[in-house]
């Protein structure tokens, strides 16, 4: 008998016909032989709509106070899931984070998981029911205060449960057939990947593409769970995400071992751009404003700075970093704008970044050309360049991103024969 931990995100369990479906699978799932454990996410917008009343309230919603009304979106769907799963005449019992022994640290809105106690959970499924858990909450180790863990979090919570009840698979379950070369609402020519390692998705992730919660590749890959990415709508095979590169390999024998150069294309509107003007360029100058971003908690990406124009013994340096982070860090910088002796702030959220990812980059020579002629030749214009190992990103303006996107899929030669199937969602 295996367990399995399966996760349907918030387009699977959209309406009461969405739930029923959801219901009839996790039986089906059970009536192989298997125990299952169910991590839900909240009922299709439900969280987006949750976020707008708030706003509707107030500016500043108290961080506490947030994380109280965010958990509630998938208390909703755990109790109507369990309802539909006895109405079918199966056992369930729904358990919210804290239940389920989910604790975390006390950053409200992006908690991090520490310790996972699910004693209950277990307990549930030896009696002969199926454990259905709240995604993306927790308790605060410190505080008992309740948290969340940032959006696409019930993915996080999925793999942290497989990881601490010695799960066989964890197998998310979404509204596309499993993890494309890039986002098939934006490239309909995408095509499914069939095996993706750790490593390039959490580059991917990490890039944007939203199909995985970056924290949950992380924690896949830290405790050894296979993740298998695949539809809710269909019985298709998805994508398997595999911890090691030994299980790569495992998987491919018989194939040919050649990696593809670039397993894919991510993008991300989420990101604001923030240029610092006018920074004495002197030792300490850096230290001392990413010390500030870091006390406001805000996890930034690229950096670049400028070449001191000759003369002033001044530089202007820019980053980017999570849009829902920028009023507090601006406020932040704002305070100690005299201390650090910068002259201003510039602010921009009209930007997107789109990011090429592949193992195979590190062995072949041409891709940035092939990457940046591709950009040149659809007119985009590029503002910041970074790059790992395994991955070239650039930020661009956000009318642009998607031309840019598509256009350096097809200059990999990615494009498929036949469009990519989104199943719902809304894309929000
Ligand atoms: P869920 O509600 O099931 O968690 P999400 O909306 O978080 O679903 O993630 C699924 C969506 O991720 C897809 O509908 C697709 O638009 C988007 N996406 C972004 N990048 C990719 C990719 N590389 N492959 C597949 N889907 C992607
Ligand atoms: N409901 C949360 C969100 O919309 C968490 C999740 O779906 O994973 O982000
Ligand atoms: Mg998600």
């Amino acid at each position: 008998m295996s367990l399995i931990v399966q996760k349907f995100g918030g387009s699977s369990v959209s309406d009461a016909q969405g739930i029923k479906r959801v219901a009839r699978r996790i039986i089906d799932t059970r009536a192989e032989g298997n125990d299952v454990v169910v991590v839900v996410s909240a009922m299709g917008d439900t969280t987006d709509e949750l976020l707008d009343l708030a706003n509707q309230l107030t500016d500043e919603a108290p961080a506490r106070e947030m994380d109280m009304l965010l958990s509630a979106g998938e208390r909703i769907s755990m109790a109507l899931l369990a309802m539909a799963i006895d109405g079918l005449g199966a056992k369930a019992a729904s358990f919210t984070g804290s239940q389920a022994g989910v604790l975390t640290d006390s950053i409200h809105g992006k908690a991090r998981v520490i310790e996972v106690s699910p004693q209950r959970v277990r307990r549930a499924i030896d009696r002969g029911y199926v454990a259905i858990v709240a995604g993306f909450q927790g308790m605060s180790k410190e505080s008992n205060d309740i948290t969340t863990m940032g959006r696409g979090g019930s993915d996080t919570t999925a793999v942290a449960l497989a990881a601490a009840l010695g799960a066989d698979v964890c197998e998310i379950y979404t509204d596309v057939d499993g993890i494309y070369t890039a986002d098939p609402r934006v490239v309909p020519a995408a095509q499914k990947i069939d095996t993706i390692s750790s490593e390039e998705m959490l580059e991917m992730a990490a890039s944007g593409a939203k199909i995985l919660h970056l924290r949950c590749v992380e924690y896949a890959r830290r405790f050894g769970v296979p993740l298998h990415v695949r539809s809710s709508f269909s019985t298709n095979e998805g994508t398997w995400v595999l911890p090691s590169p030994d299980d790569q390999i495992k998987i491919q024998e018989g194939e040919p071992l050649e990696q593809p150069i670039i397993s894919g294309v991510a993008h991300d509107r989420s990101e604001a751009k923030v240029t610092i003007v006018g920074v004495p360029d002197i030792p300490g100058k850096a230290a001392q404003i990413f010390g500030i971003i870091a006390g406001a908690h805000a996890n930034i990406d690229m950096i670049v700075q400028n070449i001191s124009t000759s003369g002033t013994g001044r530089t202007d340096i820019s980053f980017t970093l999570p849009m829902v982070d920028g009023k507090h860090v601006q406020e932040a910088l704002r305070a100690a704008q005299a201390d650090v002796g910068f002259e201003d702030i510039s602010y921009n959220e009209k930007v997107g970044k789109l990011s090429l990812v592949g193992a195979g980059m590190r062995s072949n020579p041409g891709v940035s050309y092939t990457f940046f002629e591709a950009l040149h030749q659809a007119g985009v214009n590029v503002d910041m360049i970074s790059t790992s190992e395994i991955r070239i990103s650039i930020v661009t303006d956000a009318d642009k991103l998607d031309t840019a996107v598509r256009a350096v899929h097809a200059a990999f030669d990615l494009d498929a024969e036949q469009d990519a199937t989104v199943y719902g969602g809304t894309g929000r």
